[in-house]
């Protein structure tokens, strides 16, 4: 922004001006931003444009989570969730159209991928969602990148729209409440280390690299012994910060008493909480959940063995709002469906 207003030959300040007009304010017509000249005014209206996301579906849930679907270009759309607990209010945001992953139990990768998002429509998603709960009395106090997309994918936009996130001028959450999900793309975490601190959380999902590779393919490139080194880096020096493992609960696959042990020795000496995701199932998943009693015995084991661990509550599932159900709608450029159709049925995990 401060070279967007060098190049109209204005002053560095101008940009903090016009952030806080925009994301503090909700102030989109630059003729109501009294702290700029009217000649600047004039110019603004001239060559700019603010614009929230257009909402094409907007559900809500029994439970008050809010699910929009937000259009985009071309006919791609995604999906933003709010999902409102007694002393905070987490808005779940996308950062690509579809997901490059092909994780096995996630909906989202069966969409295929048609590209990354911009910082607008990063940003965008926030805005417009602090925006349609204010009409509530709602509030945005944390932001999650657990929406469509491997964040980690979209670098420079994700990490340029979660500084704008924890930007005093702009919406001002603490970094401890903007955390960025990967499924671990490894060099990129190294990179992440480098440009911000906020919280990271990564989907693990299985203790050994032999299941991993089933569930979360990209483990194939970026295996396990890679993985938790590049995790340890991330938290840096500061004893204040912890991985979130992020472990979904699939029925007779990776949720044995063994599976809880082996996963306690694997993360022996990284900085951890350990957040258990019962599985949701979507049309042609083939996985089914793990029962409340193995979740709770997965979790005591974790417990016993020194680690918070802490079972994610489903939300939203009613309109397909819960992890792993956002679709959106994608107009896959990687053909994948066709390639899956081509394929004979996988024959379970
Ligand atoms: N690509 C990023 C961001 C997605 S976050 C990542 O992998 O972390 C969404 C979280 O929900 C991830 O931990 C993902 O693995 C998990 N998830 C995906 N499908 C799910 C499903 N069907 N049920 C429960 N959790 C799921």
């Amino acid at each position: 922004m401060e070279g967007f207003f060098a190049e109209l030959g204005e002053k560095p300040f101008r940009a903090v001006q016009v952030i806080k007009w925009i994301h503090q304010r909700g102030v989109y017509d630059f003729d109501a931003m009294t702290d700029l000249s009217k000649a600047l005014r004039a110019k603004l209206s001239e060559l700019c444009e603010v614009r929230l996301p257009e909402v094409i579906f907007d559900q809500r849930s029994a439970d008050g989570t809010r699910k929009w679907l937000l259009r985009l270009d071309g006919g791609n759309a995604i999906e933003t969730v709010f999902i409102p607990e007694p002393n905070r209010g987490t808005l779940c945001v996308s950062s690509q159209v579809g997901c490059a992953l092909e994780c096995s139990f996630c909906s989202t990768a069966t969409q295929g991928f048609n590209r990354n998002l911009t910082i607008a429509e990063i940003i965008g998603q926030l805005r417009f969602a602090v925006s349609a709960l204010a009409e509530e009395g709602r509030k945005v106090t944390n932001v999650v990148f657990m929406g469509m997309g491997e964040p980690l994918l979209n670098f420079n936009n994700v990490v340029a729209a979660a500084s704008l996130m924890v930007d005093d001028h702009a919406y001002g959450l603490s970094k401890r409440r903007v955390t960025i999900s990967t499924s671990g793309v490894v060099p990129a975490l190294y990179r992440l280390a480098e440009a911000t601190d906020v919280s990271l959380a990564v989907s693990l999902h299985a203790p050994n690299d032999e299941l991993r590779d089933q569930l979360v393919p990209i483990n194939k490139k970026y295996p396990i012994a890679e993985l938790l080194p590049a995790c340890r880096n991330y938290l840096g020096n500061n004893p204040h910060r912890r991985i979130t493992w992020e472990y979904v609960m699939l029925d007779g696959v990776n949720d044995q008493d063994e599976h809880a042990r082996q996963l306690a020795r694997l993360l022996a000496g990284i900085p951890s909480k350990i957040n258990l995701i019962p599985f949701n199932p979507f049309p042609g998943s083939r996985y089914r959940r793990s029962s409340p009693e193995r979740i709770q015995r997965f979790a005591r084991i974790l417990q016993q063995a020194g680690y918070v661990t802490t079972t994610r509550r489903t939300r939203g599932d009613d309109i397909d709002g819960a992890c792993g159900q956002l679709v959106g709608k994608v107009h896959d450029r990687t053909r994948r469906r066709f390639r899956r159709e081509q394929q004979a049925p996988a024959a379970g995990v």
